[in-house]
């Protein structure tokens, strides 16, 4: 992969469509949808289908192919329940922010 560590931190704020993306790589091997689980405030697991707010990030990670980048997208949906807005938990394999994965981070 010929990039510099410099070019990591390409993360806009897109106020408009509630979008923040954090591209760090010229390509994505995997996109992976994360929705909220359960609304912890009442209880309720069911969501707004649609997402107020997307947090795209881009992460290097350590696979069998040997490396592919996965891209999440991280929803905010409002609880059918109370209307809470509630974020997805980031996958356990990404640092929230950082563009290498917990596996790779090991041989970094
Ligand atoms: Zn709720």
């Amino acid at each position: 992969m010929g990039r510099s560590r410099q070019q990591n931190d390409r993360c806009e704020d897109n106020q408009d469509i509630q979008v923040k993306r954090c591209i760090g790589f010229n390509r994505v091997d995997r996109i992976e949808i994360l929705r909220p689980q359960f609304c912890e405030r009442c209880g309720v697991a069911g969501f707004s289908l649609e997402p107020i707010k997307i947090e795209v990030q881009q992460v290097a990670q350590l696979v069998e192919r040997p490396i592919e980048i996965v891209e999440y997208h991280r929803h905010t949906c409002i609880c059918f329940g109370c209307g809470n807005e509630k974020a997805a938990d980031w996958s356990g394999d990404i640092v929230p922010g950082q563009d290498i994965g917990i596996k790779l981070q090991a041989f970094w």
